[in-house]
């Protein structure tokens, strides 16, 4: 059993729901932490193991079908009631977000105020045209579609949106009908548990949903469960493979949002001055760990020398620190872990010829200007100082993703070979150019291999109600969106029904 941690405030006991009940789990001991003081814990309890995820299944199959006969519009109802309720208790869960995820408060307040909104979202859907009618060779036949539930679905997330990306996944999961098993990142189970249990309080009845605090071998036995009818998961490319082989090959529906490594290209004609505010808001927004982060700037030709000076200063002048304190603009990683393999990463990048353009001054664990960053992976610390790369496509560093803020700053000749470079690798999430040339853009928008294209904008953000997917090895073939409409797509399946007019039987005298 772990030594959880001293802490000068008492971290909270968790609980798993299963069934409508709060209970403890059966397996070990296990706790979350505070990045910007890895000694202090958040929040401590038992993980859940087999009886609690057979509990899980039981429960889930038994509500799915009542939950599914209130119909659309009771449904929306209590998403709206959730809505409501997760705008009480935003500041709150605000505050939890940063203490156990480490991102800063103001960026923990724009997170939670996204999920109320991406609740009335789905909310709202239910008042939508839920069909469509199509004419038919029959004179008295009406064609019309309908969406059924898939039934019980399992929904696996990551820690760095520890609240928008199951709000994501659950609100449309629920809206359709389904009863949702939800495994959430180890990291940030009190930001779950409180989520769990704002949709609890709002109405959803015991069994529709099941939060299980638990390892991802949990979630390995979740997805593997023949009565799981399909993964909404959001992670790494290694696990999201893994998913993937464990349930398609059962017929099961998978959808999946992995990693990405997306490029930003600066054409020559660009303002450098506003793109790099751009820039430096992709690759270190919410300390780098976006899977949309920015990590590469390809800048053209003479775009190079101009961004260099404007990269470096709104860098170095980025502070970083524990992410409730007033004025910081960076927090910790989420862990000590992350830390040392985003250190790892950039050494790597320096034994391979990259050069250090620009680094911040990373506070509790600065290093030196030129050099590896300090603040040694042993002495605990989560704090990393941002950083600028000078580099080439063939750096290790430029194709495999590093979750944390640093970004590489690579030259192209012109724009075809920033194209090319930018295509360079297997992912395929988002990307962006910063340019007022429109055929530029136009060829972009076209050639970019990424579910998400922007002109003159960070490669960051997305709005709930448009489709959101990567390509590549950054999603899976189909279906690969969430958002919009894409929630009705995944969690429900397409009926068609041909309808004609009965013939009553002749009265029997
Ligand atoms: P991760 O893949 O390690 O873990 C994600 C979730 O999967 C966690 O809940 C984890 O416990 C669970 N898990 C681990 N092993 C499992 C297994 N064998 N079977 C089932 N579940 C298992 O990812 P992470 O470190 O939590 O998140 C960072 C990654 O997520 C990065 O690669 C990032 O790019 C990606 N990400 C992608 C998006 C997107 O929308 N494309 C968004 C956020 C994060």
């Amino acid at each position: 059993m772990p030594d959880i941690p001293n802490t000068p405030d008492r971290p909270t006991t968790l609980r798993h729901l299963v069934a409508g009940e709060w209970v403890d789990g059966e397996g070990a001991e296990a706790y979350s932490t505070d990045p910007a003081h890895p000694d202090r814990a958040v929040a401590v309890y038992r993980t859940a193991g087999k009886t609690l995820l057979d509990q899980a299944v039981t429960a889930a199959q038994a509500a799915q079908p009542d939950w599914s006969a209130q119909g659309l519009i009771q449904r929306g109802l209590v998403l709206r009631r959730a809505a409501a309720l997760l705008a009480d208790r935003a500041e709150e869960i605000a505050l939890l977000m940063t203490r156990e995820e480490g991102k800063t408060l103001p960026e923990s307040r724009a997170e939670v105020g996204a999920s109320v909104e991406t609740l009335y979202y789905h909310a709202s859907r239910a008042r939508a045209a839920d069909g469509a009618t199509f004419p038919s060779a029959h004179p008295e036949e009406i064609i019309r579609t309908l969406r059924r539930p898939l039934g019980t679905v399992a929904a696996i997330t990551p820690w760095n949106f520890p609240l928008q990306i199951p709000a994501w996944k659950i609100a449309p999961a629920l809206l359709w009908g389904n009863a949702v098993i939800w495994k959430p990142a180890s990291d940030t189970v009190a930001v779950a548990a409180a989520f769990a249990r704002v949709l609890a309080d709002a109405g959803v009845p015991a069994g529709v949903l099941n939060l299980l605090l638990a390892p991802g071998s949990v979630g390995a036995a979740l997805v593997a469960r023949e009565e799981i009818a399909g993964v909404t998961f959001t992670g790494s490319v290694t696990v999201g493979r893994s998913i993937q082989a464990a349930a398609v090959p059962r017929g099961a529906k998978v959808q999946m949002e992995l990693g990405g490594h997306n490029a930003a290209i600066v054409l020559p004609d660009a303002d450098p001055a506003a793109a790099a505010a751009d820039l430096v808001a992709g690759a270190m927004g919410s300390t780098g760990q976006k899977c949309t982060g920015t990590r590469r700037i390809i800048a053209v030709a003479e775009a190079y020398d101009a961004l260099v000076p404007e990269l470096k200063s709104r860098i170095e002048a980025l502070v970083v620190g524990d992410g409730l304190a007033d004025g910081v603009g960076i927090g910790p990683l989420v862990s000590n872990k992350a830390r040392q393999e985003v250190e790892s990463a950039v050494e790597q990048a320096l034994s391979e010829g990259a050069q250090v353009l620009a680094r911040a001054d990373a506070g509790p664990a600065s290093g030196p200007a030129s050099g590896p960053a300090s603040g040694s992976a042993s002495d605990g610390s989560c704090y990393y100082p941002p950083t600028l790369l000078a580099g080439h496509p063939g750096l290790t560093i430029c194709h495999e993703e590093v979750f944390g803020p640093v970004t590489t700053l690579v030259r192209a000749a012109d724009l075809d070979e920033a194209i090319r470079i930018a295509n360079g690798t297997r992912f395929g999430l988002t990307a962006a150019v910063f340019t007022c040339d429109e055929r530029a853009v136009r060829r972009c928008v076209e050639e970019l291999d990424a579910g998400l294209v922007k002109a003159n904008a960070p490669t960051t953000g997305s709005e709930l109600h448009a489709p959101f997917g990567g390509l590549r090895d950054s999603s899976f073939p189909a279906p690969r969106e969430q958002n919009g409409d894409s929630g009705a797509e995944f969690f429900t399946w397409s009926k068609t029904a041909y309808l004609r007019t009965g013939t009553p039987a002749r009265s029997r005298s």
